[in-house]
């Protein structure tokens, strides 16, 4: 995924990689740190750092007739009403955010 980023901005060095993880996603921190760290060996990431933004859940309460975030995973409720709900707009995210690039050659 970041090497087609990479070439598709023309190459160069990778920097940073910043991922963005939402809490329902199922990725353990540490196991990702840890498989970036073996998969940029001797790639145009070998330099680079991660950084990972993490994402709180988030739910539609029917009740509330809005987007809540929640302060913790389980129960799947509105914080506000108690109403138990499966709607999850937020929290299950596994995304590349963005990359920085050195310039060729600096
Ligand atoms: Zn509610």
């Amino acid at each position: 995924m970041v090497e087609a980023e990479v070439a598709a901005a023309g190459g160069g060095r990778v920097e940073a990689v910043q991922l963005r993880i939402g809490q329902l996603a199922g990725v353990h921190e540490a196991a990702l740190r840890f498989a970036f760290e073996q998969a940029r060996e001797g790639s145009v990431a070998e330099q680079a750092t991660l950084c990972i933004t993490d994402l709180p859940v988030a739910v539609f309460c029917p009740r509330c007739d809005r987007i809540v975030e929640l302060p913790q995973i389980t129960p799947l409720a509105c914080p506000a009403c108690r109403q138990p709900t499966g709607d999850i707009r937020q929290g299950q995210e596994l995304e590349l955010e963005s990359i920085e690039l050195s310039e060729v050659g600096t």
